[in-house]
């Protein structure tokens, strides 16, 4: 696997002050995205043992709130495995830890089984995250008002719910992210 990026303190990608992996490859190709140098799964740098414990080192952190996987595609075939090696040692660290994950795919269609990118890892991977971001960004449902997603098509998938029930639930709805996104706005303002 390879990555773009990793952010200490990220405020955009989930609540509270999260670290970030933007991992490299994502077959989408939506049109506008934010990050097309990682659609090539070469982008970047190798992801190693060294890189894992240096993303759990900064989980360790008292201020940290949570962990987010981004990309590029995290639930890309080649990218899952050490993905979820990843989450199952940040969960044992800490149980608590508030884990987000931003996909293309969806949930109910493409990470089940037969699905379009199901592996052997895939079940275990969403048991372990609290919130999925599900579905591509699409630019004609481009809506710059919610907080959390670049598209409104885009859900914000309860995922504590859909790991004890199958349920699938938005957390937030509709004008619930505009509030969000307001508040949001007014802190970065207070910060700045
Ligand atoms: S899924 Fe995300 S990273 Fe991939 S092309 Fe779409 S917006 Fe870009």
């Amino acid at each position: 696997m390879k990555y773009g990026e990793i952010k200490m303190y990220d405020i955009a990608d989930g609540p509270g002050l999260r670290v970030s992996i933007f991992v490299s490859g994502c077959s989408h190709h939506c049109k506008e995205c934010h990050n097309p140098q990682l659609w090539n799964p070469d982008f970047g740098e190798v992801y190693t043992e060294k890189t894992e414990a240096e993303i759990l080192e900064k989980l360790s952190n008292k201020h940290i709130n949570g962990l987010t996987l981004l990309g590029g595609e995290p639930f890309e075939i080649y990218n899952q495995k050490e993905l979820l090696q990843l989450v199952k040692k940040a969960k044992t660290a800490n149980p608590d830890l508030s884990i987000w994950c931003y996909t293309g795919y969806t949930l109910d269609k493409d990470l089940v089984p037969n699905g379009k990118v199901y592996t052997e890892y895939t079940d275990e991977m969403l048991n372990l995250l609290n919130v999925l971001v599900d579905g591509k960004f699409e630019i004609a449902k481009k809506d710059v008002s919610l907080l959390w997603c670049g598209s409104y098509n885009q859900r914000i998938i309860d995922m504590d719910l859909y790991n004890k029930t199958g349920e699938i639930k938005e957390l937030f709805d509709y004008d619930k992210k505009k509030v969000l996104r307001q508040e949001y706005e007014e802190r970065m303002k207070a910060t700045n």
